[in-house]
């Protein structure tokens, strides 16, 4: 069988996704969950657009072994040079440029003719082996592009010396059998194409990023780029878990392997989740909470006979805990250890300390602590990491007869401050208190509270978003308390409001 690689952007198209930005360290733990997860190349970011997507980059590159680690540039020298200064310390540097080739953004965005693109890419592309022989380059916009005018760019930058060619679909316009025929006519009519990857990346605006991303496999692409939870621009990217099982559950059909080990899937999407604050539905297809579950009875009564009779994979096979251990006020330290680890958590002694005390602190609040529990709590104690506020104190009075009034104490840039004040209810009063500390405005768009698990001494997920200055940020947080849980979410998204504030711009493929 003939492998597939998969090139996972979370990190840098995913991050795109409104309101999911990651700070350095967050990035880091991603990284490094992919290469537990053994993708073939990670796109750690764009180092020439902020100095934090710079030194992300860097991070990645000099630290994750085992995979190819990429840097996106646009097709000119100053952003190679950067995109190189970012990746040189790396394993395996892969250098990724681009420039739309279709006539809308040629002629509207770039101001440039036909042309002139091809020229800009072919420099481009010299230019970035003049530092090292793994270069991509990718046709922004491809699937409205001229076919005979993008064959003659893969052509060229394939002679200039890129050795993987990426089609995306950029606007996630395709369907996929017109998709797979796009990408077989590339195949024959490029005549130096068997020296460089056929490599796809599809988004998922109608739905068919995974199914256009297979089409084109069977046509002859030898990579996919995709993200974890198909979370990117828009509607997002082709999702990982999917097309990973696909291929795997249909060989059958689909005669390709892939290097990952699928068993890290569901840590994967967990934990990308959970550092994002974009929680992922619930039918979503292989790592959704309803993905194994069987509600109605025949379904059921099937499945406790015979597993395949309803399954066509295993929870299993992905990752997803079937350890039913549950913990307790009095579970000590070796099983919370377990069960950190069948959650898929790989963490240092430090780390691992410093959950257990978390959970101990939970577990004094609440009788039973499940799963979910432990996600949330490692989710806040370990994978997302104090930026400029945090929460030190916060104390509410609320009631029939009394004004709500929250007092907040805020860890600001390393400098305790402590306010009070008032609101409609109790999270306005908190949130209110919050915004008066930083001096921030942000509007609030959305908010919501979810029952982690059953019972009323339950912890409530809140999940936030708001937005200043027409930059979105989402925040998630959990706790027994919802007042609490509110003002912890609010205060996260205000860290990655400030984080998204450092990107001056964003490409897109
Ligand atoms: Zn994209």
């Amino acid at each position: 069988m003939e492998t597939v690689k998969i090139f996972d952007t979370t990190l840098r198209d995913g991050e795109q996704s409104p309101g999911a930005s990651m700070n350095l360290e967050e990035k880091l733990r991603v990284a490094q969950a992919l290469e537990r997860l053994r993708v073939d190349v990670i796109e750690a970011g764009f180092p020439i657009s902020s100095p934090g997507d710079f030194d992300a980059v860097k991070m990645i590159a000099d630290k994750v072994r085992g995979c190819e680690v990429a840097g996106l540039a646009r097709a000119n020298r100053a952003d190679i040079d950067r995109a190189w200064e970012a990746l040189k310390g790396g394993e395996n540097p892969r250098i990724h440029t681009f420039i739309a080739t279709s006539p809308i953004h040629m002629e509207h965005k770039l101001r440039k003719s036909p042309d002139q693109v091809l020229e800009q890419a072919v420099e481009a592309v010299k230019h970035a082996c003049r530092y090292t022989s793994n270069v991509e380059f990718s046709a922004e916009d491809a699937v409205r592009s001229d076919l005979e005018f993008l064959c003659r760019v893969v052509e060229a930058v394939i002679e200039a010396g890129a050795t993987t060619v990426n089609i995306p679909d950029t606007v996630g316009y395709a369907v996929p059998e017109e998709f797979g025929e796009m990408i077989r006519r590339v195949m024959e009519r490029v005549p130096n194409i068997d020296r460089a990857v056929v490599s796809v990346h599809c988004h998922n605006d109608l739905g068919l990023a995974v199914a256009n991303s297979l089409a084109a496999v069977e046509a002859g692409a030898r990579q996919v780029e995709c993200t974890i939870n198909g979370i990117g621009e828009r509607a997002g990217n082709a999702s990982l878990e999917e097309l990973v099982m696909a291929l795997r559950t249909r060989a059958d059909r689909l005669p390709y392997t892939t290097r990952i080990d699928t068993q890290h899937i569901y840590p994967t999407s967990r934990l990308v989740s959970l550092i994002t604050g974009l929680p992922v539905q619930p039918n979503k297809a292989v790592v959704g909470a309803n993905a194994f579950a069987h509600e109605s009875g025949i379904h059921q009564d099937g499945v406790l006979k015979e597993k395949t009779t309803y399954e066509i994979m295993t929870p299993e096979s992905v990752g997803i805990p079937t350890n039913a251990l549950v913990l307790g006020k009095h579970s000590g330290r070796h099983a919370f250890r377990e069960k950190v680890k069948a959650l898929g958590y790989d963490l240092t002694d430090e780390q691992m300390e410093s959950a257990f005390e978390a959970f101990k602190a939970l577990a004094d609040k609440k009788k039973t602590v499940y799963d979910e529990d432990v996600d949330a709590l490692i989710a806040e104690r370990v994978l997302r990491l104090p930026d400029r506020y945090r929460l030190l104190y916060l104390n509410v009075n609320s009631g029939t007869v009394t004004v709500p009034t929250a007092t907040v104490q805020l860890l600001m840039d390393g400098v305790a401050r402590q306010e009070a004040g008032f609101g409609d209810g109790p999270v306005d009063a908190a949130f209110s208190v919050i915004k008066k500390l930083t001096g921030r405005k942000p509007r609030l768009v959305h908010f919501s509270i979810n029952s982690i698990t059953g019972g009323t001494d339950a912890q409530a997920e809140v999940s936030v978003r708001i937005e200043e200055d027409g930059v979105l940020a989402n925040g998630q947080a959990a706790d027994t308390d919802i007042v609490v849980a509110s003002a912890k979410a609010f205060v996260h998204a205000l860290n990655k409001l400030e984080h998204r504030k450092q990107k001056s711009f964003a490409a897109h493929l």
